[in-house]
């Protein structure tokens, strides 16, 4: 059995390892289009920051693949699939055969459509290759802007202050991370970024990257331009369907897939964040994961359905604290909130029932809620929930 994995992120590089370690007999490749080995995608921030070095990002050795079954290409986009002949054609023009094929090809990083966009020094944020650009960029310090005030672009910013650039902020609504935080724990950690040094902008409207031969500033729609050798873009990502598209497969925003990971075609399978999964986008690396090796089950022949679970997330900047889990701020909800000194705590409650919780200050109970989300349990005593663990568990 020839089972060929497109995409080697952490969803691609998974499921082949899988494969191959459920059906010891196949023959297992990995097709990746970037040249490095497979990486961290997670750990660029930390990388970027300046506290891991490259070499600490690669997850899997060429040795580690081999002896795991995997046969790796790096450097090799897969331009579309033969489905009739069951072959993958590389951009090179190659053929590679296969009985089962898992595009795992990923997201993009989304590229404002603004005069200016195209212009060297700007940069959508996703890739090694991209970071590097980022690194080198900042040796001769200077202004740099990032455009989005979300995880990535905090991450971002807070990456390059500390590579001794004088860095700004632009974001389109009036607090950071507006999808994971409410209002008042984002004006903590706005307020928090400030005291580090970043220039905060919020709400700025983006209208344009200005500059001759290379960015040179962004114009705002206040016309206000602030300089700017460094542009980088954190404004959202987007699948990659496009082989999929050129292969004749259903795309919607995302390759279609059934909850086994089954596109429109039999042999054909799509997981992690280029896969649209009964009519869900995935943004994080956790179900990333766990769809790949759903993904491997339905290729060893086991029925396993893949059921989203609440998403949480984490802002990877050292010495600020936050996570936010499940919903947030959602307008049939109640919310309690808790506040002491540094530490914010909002928890919001369907009935008995935990549906979201933004933490700020102190995330040591984040496992906790993330589980009291996750399971629905029932808790009578909600107001002093916030409290935390220790106090729900004399409760009950
Ligand atoms: C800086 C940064 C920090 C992040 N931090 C977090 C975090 O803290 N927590 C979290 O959960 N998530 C985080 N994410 C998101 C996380 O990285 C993604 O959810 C995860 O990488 C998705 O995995 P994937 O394998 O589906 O796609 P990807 O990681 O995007 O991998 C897809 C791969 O497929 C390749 N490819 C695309 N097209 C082709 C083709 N035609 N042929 C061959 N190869 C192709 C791409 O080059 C890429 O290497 C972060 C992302 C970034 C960029």
């Amino acid at each position: 059995m020839k089972a060929l994995v497109i995409g080697a992120g952490p969803a691609g590089t998974r499921c082949a390892l899988r494969i191959a370690a459920r059906l010891p007999g196949a023959a297992v490749t990995l097709a990746g289009a970037e040249p490095a080995l497979p990486y961290d995608r997670v750990a660029l921030s930390k990388y970027l920051v300046g506290e891991v070095a490259q070499e600490a990002l690669i997850t899997h050795s060429l040795a580690d693949l081999r002896a795991a079954g995997v046969q790796y290409r790096p450097g090799t986009p897969v331009a579309s699939l033969d489905l009739a002949m069951r072959q993958a054609i590389t951009a090179r023009g190659e053929r590679i055969d296969y009985d089962w094929c898992v595009l795992a090809t990923g997201s993009r990083s989304f590229r404002l459509p603004l005069p200016g966009a195209e212009l060297p020094g700007v940069i959508p944020w996703r890739d090694l290759a991209e970071t590097r650009r980022m690194i080198e960029a900042s040796k001769d310090g200077g202004p740099a802007v990032v455009i989005g005030g979300g995880l990535l672009g905090l991450e971002t910013a807070v990456g390059l202050a500390a590579r001794g650039m004088k860095v700004t902020v632009l974001h389109a609504v009036g607090w950071p991370m507006e999808r994971q935080l409410d209002y008042d724990a984002g004006t903590l950690l706005a307020n928090r970024l400030r005291a580090r040094g970043l220039t905060m902008h919020m709400p700025a409207a983006t209208v344009a990257i200005e500059g001759r031969e290379r960015a040179e500033a962004v114009r705002l729609g206040t016309g206000e331009r602030i300089p700017a050798r460094l542009v980088v873009m954190c404004v959202g990502v987007r699948p990659n369907a496009d082989l999929a598209r050129a292969s004749g497969l259903e795309v919607a925003r995302g390759v279609v897939a059934d909850a086994a990971m089954r596109t429109s075609d039999p042999h054909v399978l799509a997981i992690g964040e280029c896969a649209e999964v009964e009519g869900r986008l995935i943004g994080l690396v956790a179900p990333a994961l766990e769809q790949a090796e759903i993904a491997a089950s339905t290729i060893a022949g086991e029925e396993q359905a893949w059921a989203p679970r609440a998403d949480s997330a984490a802002l990877k900047v050292s010495g600020t604290h936050v996570w936010s889990g499940g919903e947030v701020a959602p307008v049939d909800a109640e919310a309690v909130t808790f506040r002491a000194g540094e530490s914010y705590r909002r928890l919001w409650w369907r009935g008995e029932r935990l549906v979201g919780a933004v933490l700020y200050g102190d995330t040591g109970e984040a496992g906790f809620f993330q589980s009291l989300i996750a399971s629905g349990r029932p808790v009578a005593s909600r107001a002093e929930a916030a409290l935390g663990q220790a106090w729900i568990g004399n409760a009950a």
